[in-house]
């Protein structure tokens, strides 16, 4: 399975992610998290993407470019793949078709989690990440003050810069700008899979599930 896991910021994609990496054994490959550690770590690259992603706007296209295509010729990838935060444009689309040819290979089915703008600011407002392994929780401002440490591995949770309110509207602007047309690209391809993302985290899962289940049974027929 090649999946595109589709949304605007805070629709729930890496929630969702995290559940179809268990019950098909592959990679999510979250450019967004691959950034950040490259920031962590102090690269060059972490260097050069940071005015971009603190501000909420898009980095180069030809830059994430080149990072999926290295990424996707490691092993681990080799039997598929969630992409989560790739592709945002057209341009990185159109350049994600011309590598997977390349490789003989195609996207299977582009996941869309449909939100609302304001449900999108409620759940980033109230997102804090863990620094060290991104889990993600939601606190409330009341209990923003004393913030307990992730459950996962024990570290800090902080707000990401880009969750603050203004830049929460500009990521959500970028969205529709930017990557909502991806959209009709992928609609056209017939891989589209649009579903609502308001669902409780189980029911989208469900969905999720049950969709992916008619792809296969419709491949193995054909
Ligand atoms: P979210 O999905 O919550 O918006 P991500 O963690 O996926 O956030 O991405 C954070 C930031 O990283 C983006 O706002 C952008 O600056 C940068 N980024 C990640 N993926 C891409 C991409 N494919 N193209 C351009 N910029 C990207």
């Amino acid at each position: 399975m090649n999946l595109i896991i589709f949304g605007a910021p805070g629709a729930g994609k890496g929630t969702q992610s995290a559940h179809l990496i268990e019950i098909y054994r592959i990679p999510a490959i979250a450019t967004g998290d691959m950034l950040r550690a490259q920031r962590r770590a102090g690269t060059a690259l972490g260097d050069q993407v940071k005015g971009y992603m603190d501000r909420g706007e898009l980095v180069p296209d030809q830059l994430m470019i080149d990072i999926i295509k290295e990424r996707l010729q490691k092993p681990d990838a080799r039997d598929g793949f969630i992409l989560d935060g790739f592709p945002r444009t057209v341009a990185q689309a159109r350049a994600l078709d011309e590598m997977l040819t390349q490789l003989g290979r195609r996207i299977d089915a582009v996941i869309y989690l449909r939100v609302s703008r304001q449900v999108l600011i409620d759940r980033l407002s109230h997102r804090y990440s863990c620094r060290t392994c991104e889990a993600v929780y939601n606190f409330t401002s009341d209990q923003a003050h004393s913030l307990p440490r992730c459950t996962v591995d024990g570290g800090e949770l902080y707000q990401r810069p880009d969750d603050k309110p203004e830049i929460v509207a500009n990521r959500i602007d970028v969205f529709l700008k930017h990557t909502a047309p991806l959209i009709d690209y992928y609609n056209a391809q017939h891989k589209l899979e649009n579903l609502d993302g308001q669902m409780l985290v189980d029911d989208v899962r469900g969905d999720i599930a049950r969709r992916l289940a008619g792809l296969r049974k419709g491949a193995g027929s054909r």
